[in-house]
């Protein structure tokens, strides 16, 4: 079985899937506990995450903001710790989860706190386990909205800017190194707009993969490997991928 939310970060082999595919967009959430200083909101794990970062702006609820025009669900979001880089210090989705109710492999469910996950830079344990986030629960810290809002827009115009908006493409490609963007030291190996078949090293954000039309994932596992090998021989860098392959 195979559970998916937004789809936005795995590239599927041209072979398939085998067995059960469910693409979670249960979306619900609910304020579970609300004081004078923070709120304990309920939400799913298909909840839209822009969605989300908008509403808890717009409530005034603190430390999802950053997360305006990213694509995905919560649940997604939430096993691959997605992240906001562009300014340290980097914010991820993992940083305000309290407790988080999971189902395991064998149908059971169970909560668990946040430091079950071990949050970190594109991991999180359910990357391991395989475990499904059934919902999580957020403390969101009470700020101004208009702030809220300003560091969303700024997050959602620094994507338009930097990545390739309404192209198809997973998001990022390859993990960043120790802090060091990874697109850079692409873009440093002369590879933006490197093109094999319909599958092309963005000619914005050298750490995008898009699919210039026809791209199949043979296209895009070529590129991927002439990307690394390229680093390899320039700057002795092993790119290791960020993109899960199915
Ligand atoms: C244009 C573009 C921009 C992007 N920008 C960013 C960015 O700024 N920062 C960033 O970190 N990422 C970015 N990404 C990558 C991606 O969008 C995010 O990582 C996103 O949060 C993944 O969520 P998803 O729901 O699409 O996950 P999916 O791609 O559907 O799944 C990813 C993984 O999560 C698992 N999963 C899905 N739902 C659940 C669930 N309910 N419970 C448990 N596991 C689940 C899947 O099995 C899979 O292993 C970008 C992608 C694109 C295409």
């Amino acid at each position: 079985m195979h559970v998916f939310g937004g789809i936005s970060n795995v590239i599927i082999g041209s072979d398939g899937l085998k067995g059960l595919v469910i693409k979670n967009l249960i979306a619900y959430k609910k304020t579970i506990e609300e004081k004078e200083d923070y709120c304990l909101l309920r939400v799913s794990g298909g909840y839209n995450m822009t969605r989300l970062a908008k509403e808890t702006a717009e409530f005034g609820y603190e430390g999802l903001e950053y997360h305006l025009g990213l694509p995905g669900t919560v649940g997604g979001g939430l096993c691959v710790n997605s992240g906001w880089y562009a300014h340290p210090p980097s914010k991820y989705i993992g940083d305000p989860v309290h407790e988080v109710c999971l189902i395991s492999k064998d149908g059971a469910t169970r909560i668990e706190p946040k430091e079950y996950f071990h949050f970190d830079y594109d991991y999180s344990v359910l990357k391991k386990t395989g475990e499904i986030v059934l919902w999580v629960d957020f403390k969101l810290k009470k700020a101004d909205p208009e702030e809220l809002f300003q560091h969303g827009r700024e997050a959602l115009d620094y994507r338009k800017k930097t990545q390739p908006f309404g192209i198809p493409s997973s998001g990022c490609y390859f993990q960043n190194i120790d802090g060091k963007s990874a697109g850079r030291i692409i873009d440093q190996a002369g590879l933006k707009g490197y093109t094999i078949g319909g599958a092309q090293v963005s000619t914005v954000h050298a750490n995008f993969i898009v699919n210039t039309g026809h791209a199949t994932s043979e296209d895009v596992q070529k590129l991927a490997q002439h990307v690394k090998e390229t680093v390899k021989t320039k700057f002795g860098i092993h790119l290791e991928e960020e993109i899960i392959w199915l």
